[in-house]
């Protein structure tokens, strides 16, 4: 089972912020800025790259829990980044789809042009 299903599972400790029966959200323990909360599917998916169009409705979701998640975290004016990395050259480590909430500070640089 991945780490992300042992968290869903409440085998190992997280401190959640958001669940229903579809999502969970709880704190990155590395965080990269002030506000970091990864939301999760319950279901086990390993990235983007195994979507089906099925999914599109939890796809969405994802999205609409992160926007919920930064009102409630007070970050929502001021702004914030929703980033889903995917495989190897998108730095992903934990294989099942997480998208991140990160805010609570300027983070205009982390992908600068090339060249
Ligand atoms: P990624 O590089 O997109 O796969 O991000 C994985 C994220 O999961 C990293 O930001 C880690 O800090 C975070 N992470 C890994 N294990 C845990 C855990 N047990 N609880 C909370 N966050 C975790
Ligand atoms: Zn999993």
């Amino acid at each position: 089972m991945c780490i992300f299903c042992k968290i869903i599972q409440k085998e190992i400790p997280a401190e959640i912020v958001f669940e229903d029966e579809e999502l969970l959200a709880f704190k990155d323990m590395h965080p990269l800025a002030p506000v970091h909360v990864l939301i999760i599917p319950k279901r086990h998916i390993e990235s983007i790259n195994d979507l089906a169009g099925q999914d599109v409705e939890l796809a969405g979701k994802l999205i609409i829990v992160a926007k919920q998640l930064a009102h409630e975290l007070d970050i929502a004016e001021k702004g914030y980044k929703l980033l889903f990395r995917v495989g190897r050259d998108g730095g992903q480590e934990v294989p099942h789809i997480h998208l991140h909430l990160i805010g609570g500070a300027e983070l205009y640089e982390d992908i600068r042009p090339i060249g």
